[in-house]
C-alpha cells in the first residue's frame, strides 16, 4: 500500500530508469496517453483516455530499416533496433481492457521482432476501475475491470492511495524497489474488495459472448440486409480503427530524402477503400458494405476462429467516437437476434 505522495515519489524514483506515461487531460479536458512530469498522477477519471495504447507497442509511424538511397553504397540496408530512440517506457494508470489488447495484438504479431521489444521495453502498471462508463463493455469480451491480463502491476485506487498488486516477476521487482511501504488497513481491504465485488455491476452484464457467435455462425449473417443499412450510415472516416486498441493493420512505405532512406510501417485501416485495392486495379472490398462488413466479421467471427477471443475488449472508444454513432454493442445484438 503507498499513499499518494508515497506512489509519487516511487514514481520519481523511477523516472530515473524510465519515461513515465500515462492519461492526462489538456487544456481542452481531453484525456490522452502524454508524458507525466515529476509528481504528476494519472488522471483517474472513469473510461480510457482518448488515443489507444496500442501507440506504445506499434507506434505510428515505426521505422522498420533505413538504407542509403544513393545506388552502389555497401550499406544499403541498416536494421532498425526498435526502442534505441528513448529509454524503457513505463505507461501508469492502464485500464485493465486496454492491457488487454496487448495481450490479443501479441497474437497475430507472434513473429513481428518490433512488436516483442517494443513490448519488453514497456512496463504497464494498471488502475482498476471503480466503475464502468456508459460505452464499456468489457463483461461481454472477456475482460474485468479489475482484470490483470497484459499488466506487470494492477493498482486499487484506495482513499489514501493505492494497493499494489504485482501480477509479473517485472512487477514484483518493481514493487519492491518501492521500499516497504505500509500494509492496507482493514478499512482499505474493505474498499478494495468493494471495487472487486461491485465495480463489474456497473457494467453491462457478463456474457460468453465469444460461444454466443460461434454458435450462431456468422457467414449465415453473410448476405444479411443489415450490412446494407448499417454502412449506409458510414462515413468510411476510420475513425473506430485508429483508435481501436485491437486493431493493428498497417501499410509500408519507402521515403527517401536526400541519400537517405527509411522503410516506415504506418497503421492503416480497412475502412479506407485503397487498403484492398490490388495492383492489378482490382479492390475485393471496393464497396463501403463490405468493408463495414468485414470490420465487424473481423472482430467478431476470424479473429475468433484463429486465435480463440474476440479482436475486442469492450473499451466503447470506437462507440464513442463514431461521428455517426456506429455502435458495435448494437451490432452485435442485431448479430445475435437475427
Ligand atoms: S468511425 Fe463510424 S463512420 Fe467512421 S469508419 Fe468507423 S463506423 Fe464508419
Ligand atoms: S472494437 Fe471498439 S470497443 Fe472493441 S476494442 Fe475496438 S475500439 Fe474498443
Amino acid at each position: 500500500m503507498l499513499d499518494k505522495a508515497g506512489f509519487e515519489d516511487w514514481l520519481r524514483e523511477l523516472a530515473g530508469q524510465f519515461e513515465i506515461f500515462g492519461p492526462k487531460a489538456n487544456d481542452r479536458g481531453i484525456v490522452n496517453w502524454q508524458k507525466l512530469n515529476e509528481g504528476e498522477l494519472p488522471d483517474e477519471r472513469p473510461g480510457v483516455p482518448k488515443g489507444s495504447i496500442k501507440t506504445f507497442f506499434f507506434p505510428q509511424p515505426e521505422t522498420l530499416l533505413e538504407f542509403s538511397a544513393r545506388p552502389g553504397t555497401e550499406d544499403a540496408f541498416i536494421p532498425h533496433e526498435p526502442g534505441t530512440e528513448h529509454k524503457p517506457r513505463l505507461v501508469v494508470g492502464v485500464r485493465p481492457c486496454d492491457a488487454r489488447s496487448v495481450v490479443l495484438n501479441a497474437m497475430p504479431y507472434e513473429d513481428d521482432p518490433y512488436f516483442h521489444k517494443n513490448r519488453q521495453n514497456v512496463v504497464l502498471i494498471g488502475l482498476a476501475c471503480r466503475q464502468g462508463c456508459s460505452t464499456c463493455f468489457c463483461t461481454w469480451t472477456g475482460g474485468s475491470p479489475v482484470g490483470t491480463e497484459g499488466l506487470d502491476i494492477l493498482a486499487y485506487p484506495v482513499s489514501r492511495g493505492y494497493v499494489l498488486e504485482p501480477v509479473t516477476e517485472r512487477g514484483a521487482s518493481l514493487v519492491e524497489s518501492a521500499g516497504p511501504g505500509n500494509d492496507a488497513t482493514g478499512a482499505e481491504l474493505k474498499e478494495l474488495e468493494e471495487i472487486r465485488s461491485k465495480a463489474p455491476s456497473s457494467l453491462p452484464e457478463t456474457m460468453e459472448l465469444a460461444p454466443r457467435l460461434r454458435e450462431k455462425g456468422l457467414m449465415d449473417l453473410y448476405n444479411a440486409p443489415f450490412w446494407q443499412q448499417l454502412s449506409d450510415s458510414c462515413i468510411n472516416c476510420g475513425t473506430c480503427t485508429f483508435l481501436c486498441p485491437t486493431c493493428y493493420c498497417f501499410d509500408i512505405q519507402d521515403e527517401t530524402l536526400r541519400g537517405k532512406g527509411r522503410r516506415i510501417r504506418y497503421w492503416d485501416s480497412c475502412m479506407f477503400p485503397l487498403f484492398t485495392l490490388h495492383a492489378s486495379g482490382h479492390n475485393p472490398r471496393g464497396e463501403k458494405v463490405k468493408r463495414v462488413r468485414n470490420r465487424f466479421m473481423h472482430k467478431l467471427k476470424y479473429f475468433p476462429e484463429r486465435f480463440g477471443p474476440l479482436s475486442c475488449v469492450g473499451c466503447g472508444r470506437c462507440v464513442r467516437d463514431c461521428p455517426v454513432n456506429i455502435d458495435i454493442r448494437q451490432v452485435i445484438n442485431e448479430l445475435l437476434a437475427t
